[in-house]
């Protein structure tokens, strides 16, 4: 009889713990799905956890897995926002019905329409411009341009590029896509093709190497990765050039974040997102890594302002997701690996 009882008040003990647990409401903190790297992200976490109280928990990882993450989770994700380094990644979880439309004054205000989603799923929170960089020994600024004057033949054998695999150059053609047509951007990538002095590179820093030790003399880099060399090596002969899409600007390129569809705490993942693009937040944001504020009336750091000024293209970010399956065949068309 005891051992009865005391196996029913076992029972009754578990069922009222698994009530207990089904019942129990949602933590109050906001949880972050990123692909900029937690060095970046996580002080701007902390910063808003000490000025709100507002409690963040955050994972990291490539955007494709967050974005597959995400559609898998569906209406049980935990995530409140997803934080990207790349317009395109953001624009396909937009596509997939995964990111929330957002009505926010303050977003629309702080972010130019171009750096953002015009259907107000997406926004963009600092700005990345990849642009030519050339070896000062052997190259001088009047001979550039256009990204497109870099399939000319006087760079026969000169030129160095990164991966067609880094999502930064399926941006860049798409865009040269959106600014030039299909066929004519085709021209111009064979045009880099015939140009390359080895083949392409996994990443920026290692291109920019190979320019310092004199296997090419021009290339095509996001400007961070040039800050960071600059700032860890000093005085290198290398310098940036403002590079001319078809429309006269520069190809640039967001981070940003989007709100989750399945957000359990939406209204305060938008105070943070409008947080993130107020003057302070900019500042660090971009800062952290060398990048542009979204925001145009905040300055960026002053090693990013010694570069100089120059105009960004004016088409919208958003192209870079729409016309990126289209860069990605045309690239593979025209033998760029
Ligand atoms: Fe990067």
């Amino acid at each position: 009889m005891s051992q009865c009882l005391s196996a029913m008040y076992l029972a009754v003990v578990m069922l009222l713990s698994a009530g207990l647990v089904g019942c129990q409401r949602a933590p109050s903190e906001l949880v972050i799905y990123s692909s900029r790297n937690e060095q970046l992200i996580k002080p701007m976490f902390d910063r808003y956890t000490a000025e709100t109280g507002q409690a963040i928990r955050f994972v990291t990882d490539d955007a494709g897995p967050l974005i597959e993450r995400l559609a898998a989770e569906g209406q049980n994700s935990p995530a409140d926002l997803l934080i990207t380094v790349d317009a395109g990644d953001l624009w396909h979880a937009a596509e997939r019905g995964l990111l929330r439309s957002l009505e926010s004054p303050t977003l629309e205000a702080n972010i130019p329409e171009r750096l953002r989603d015009p259907a107000g799923r997406w926004f963009g929170l600092s700005v990345r411009a990849r642009t030519i960089v050339h070896s000062t020994q052997r190259v001088k600024p009047e001979e550039l341009s256009s990204y497109e004057a870099l399939s000319e033949e006087k760079w026969r054998g000169r030129l160095c590029l990164r991966t067609s695999k880094s999502v930064y150059n399926q941006s860049l053609v798409a865009m040269m896509i959106a600014a030039h047509g299909e066929q004519q951007t085709e021209q111009i990538v064979k045009g880099w093709v015939a140009n390359l002095a080895t083949e392409p590179f996994a990443n920026d820093t290692r291109l920019m190497e190979a320019i310092i030790a004199g296997q090419c003399d021009v290339g095509i880099v996001n400007t961070y990765y040039f800050g960071r060399l600059q700032r860890d090596e000093g005085d290198i002969p290398l310098k940036l050039f403002w590079a001319q899409l078809a429309d006269g600007g520069v190809h640039v390129n967001i981070s940003g974040a989007g709100i989750t569809t399945s957000a359990p705490r939406a209204a305060e993942a938008q105070k943070f997102l409008e947080w993130l693009s107020e003057p302070e937040a900019q500042a660090m944001f971009a800062g952290a890594n060398l990048e542009y504020p979204a925001s145009p009336a905040v300055k960026a750091d002053p090693r990013v302002v010694s570069w100089g000024t120059f105009r960004a293209s004016e088409l919208n970010v958003a192209k870079a997701g729409e016309l990126q399956a289209a860069a990605v065949r045309l690239m593979d068309r025209a033998g760029y690996r």
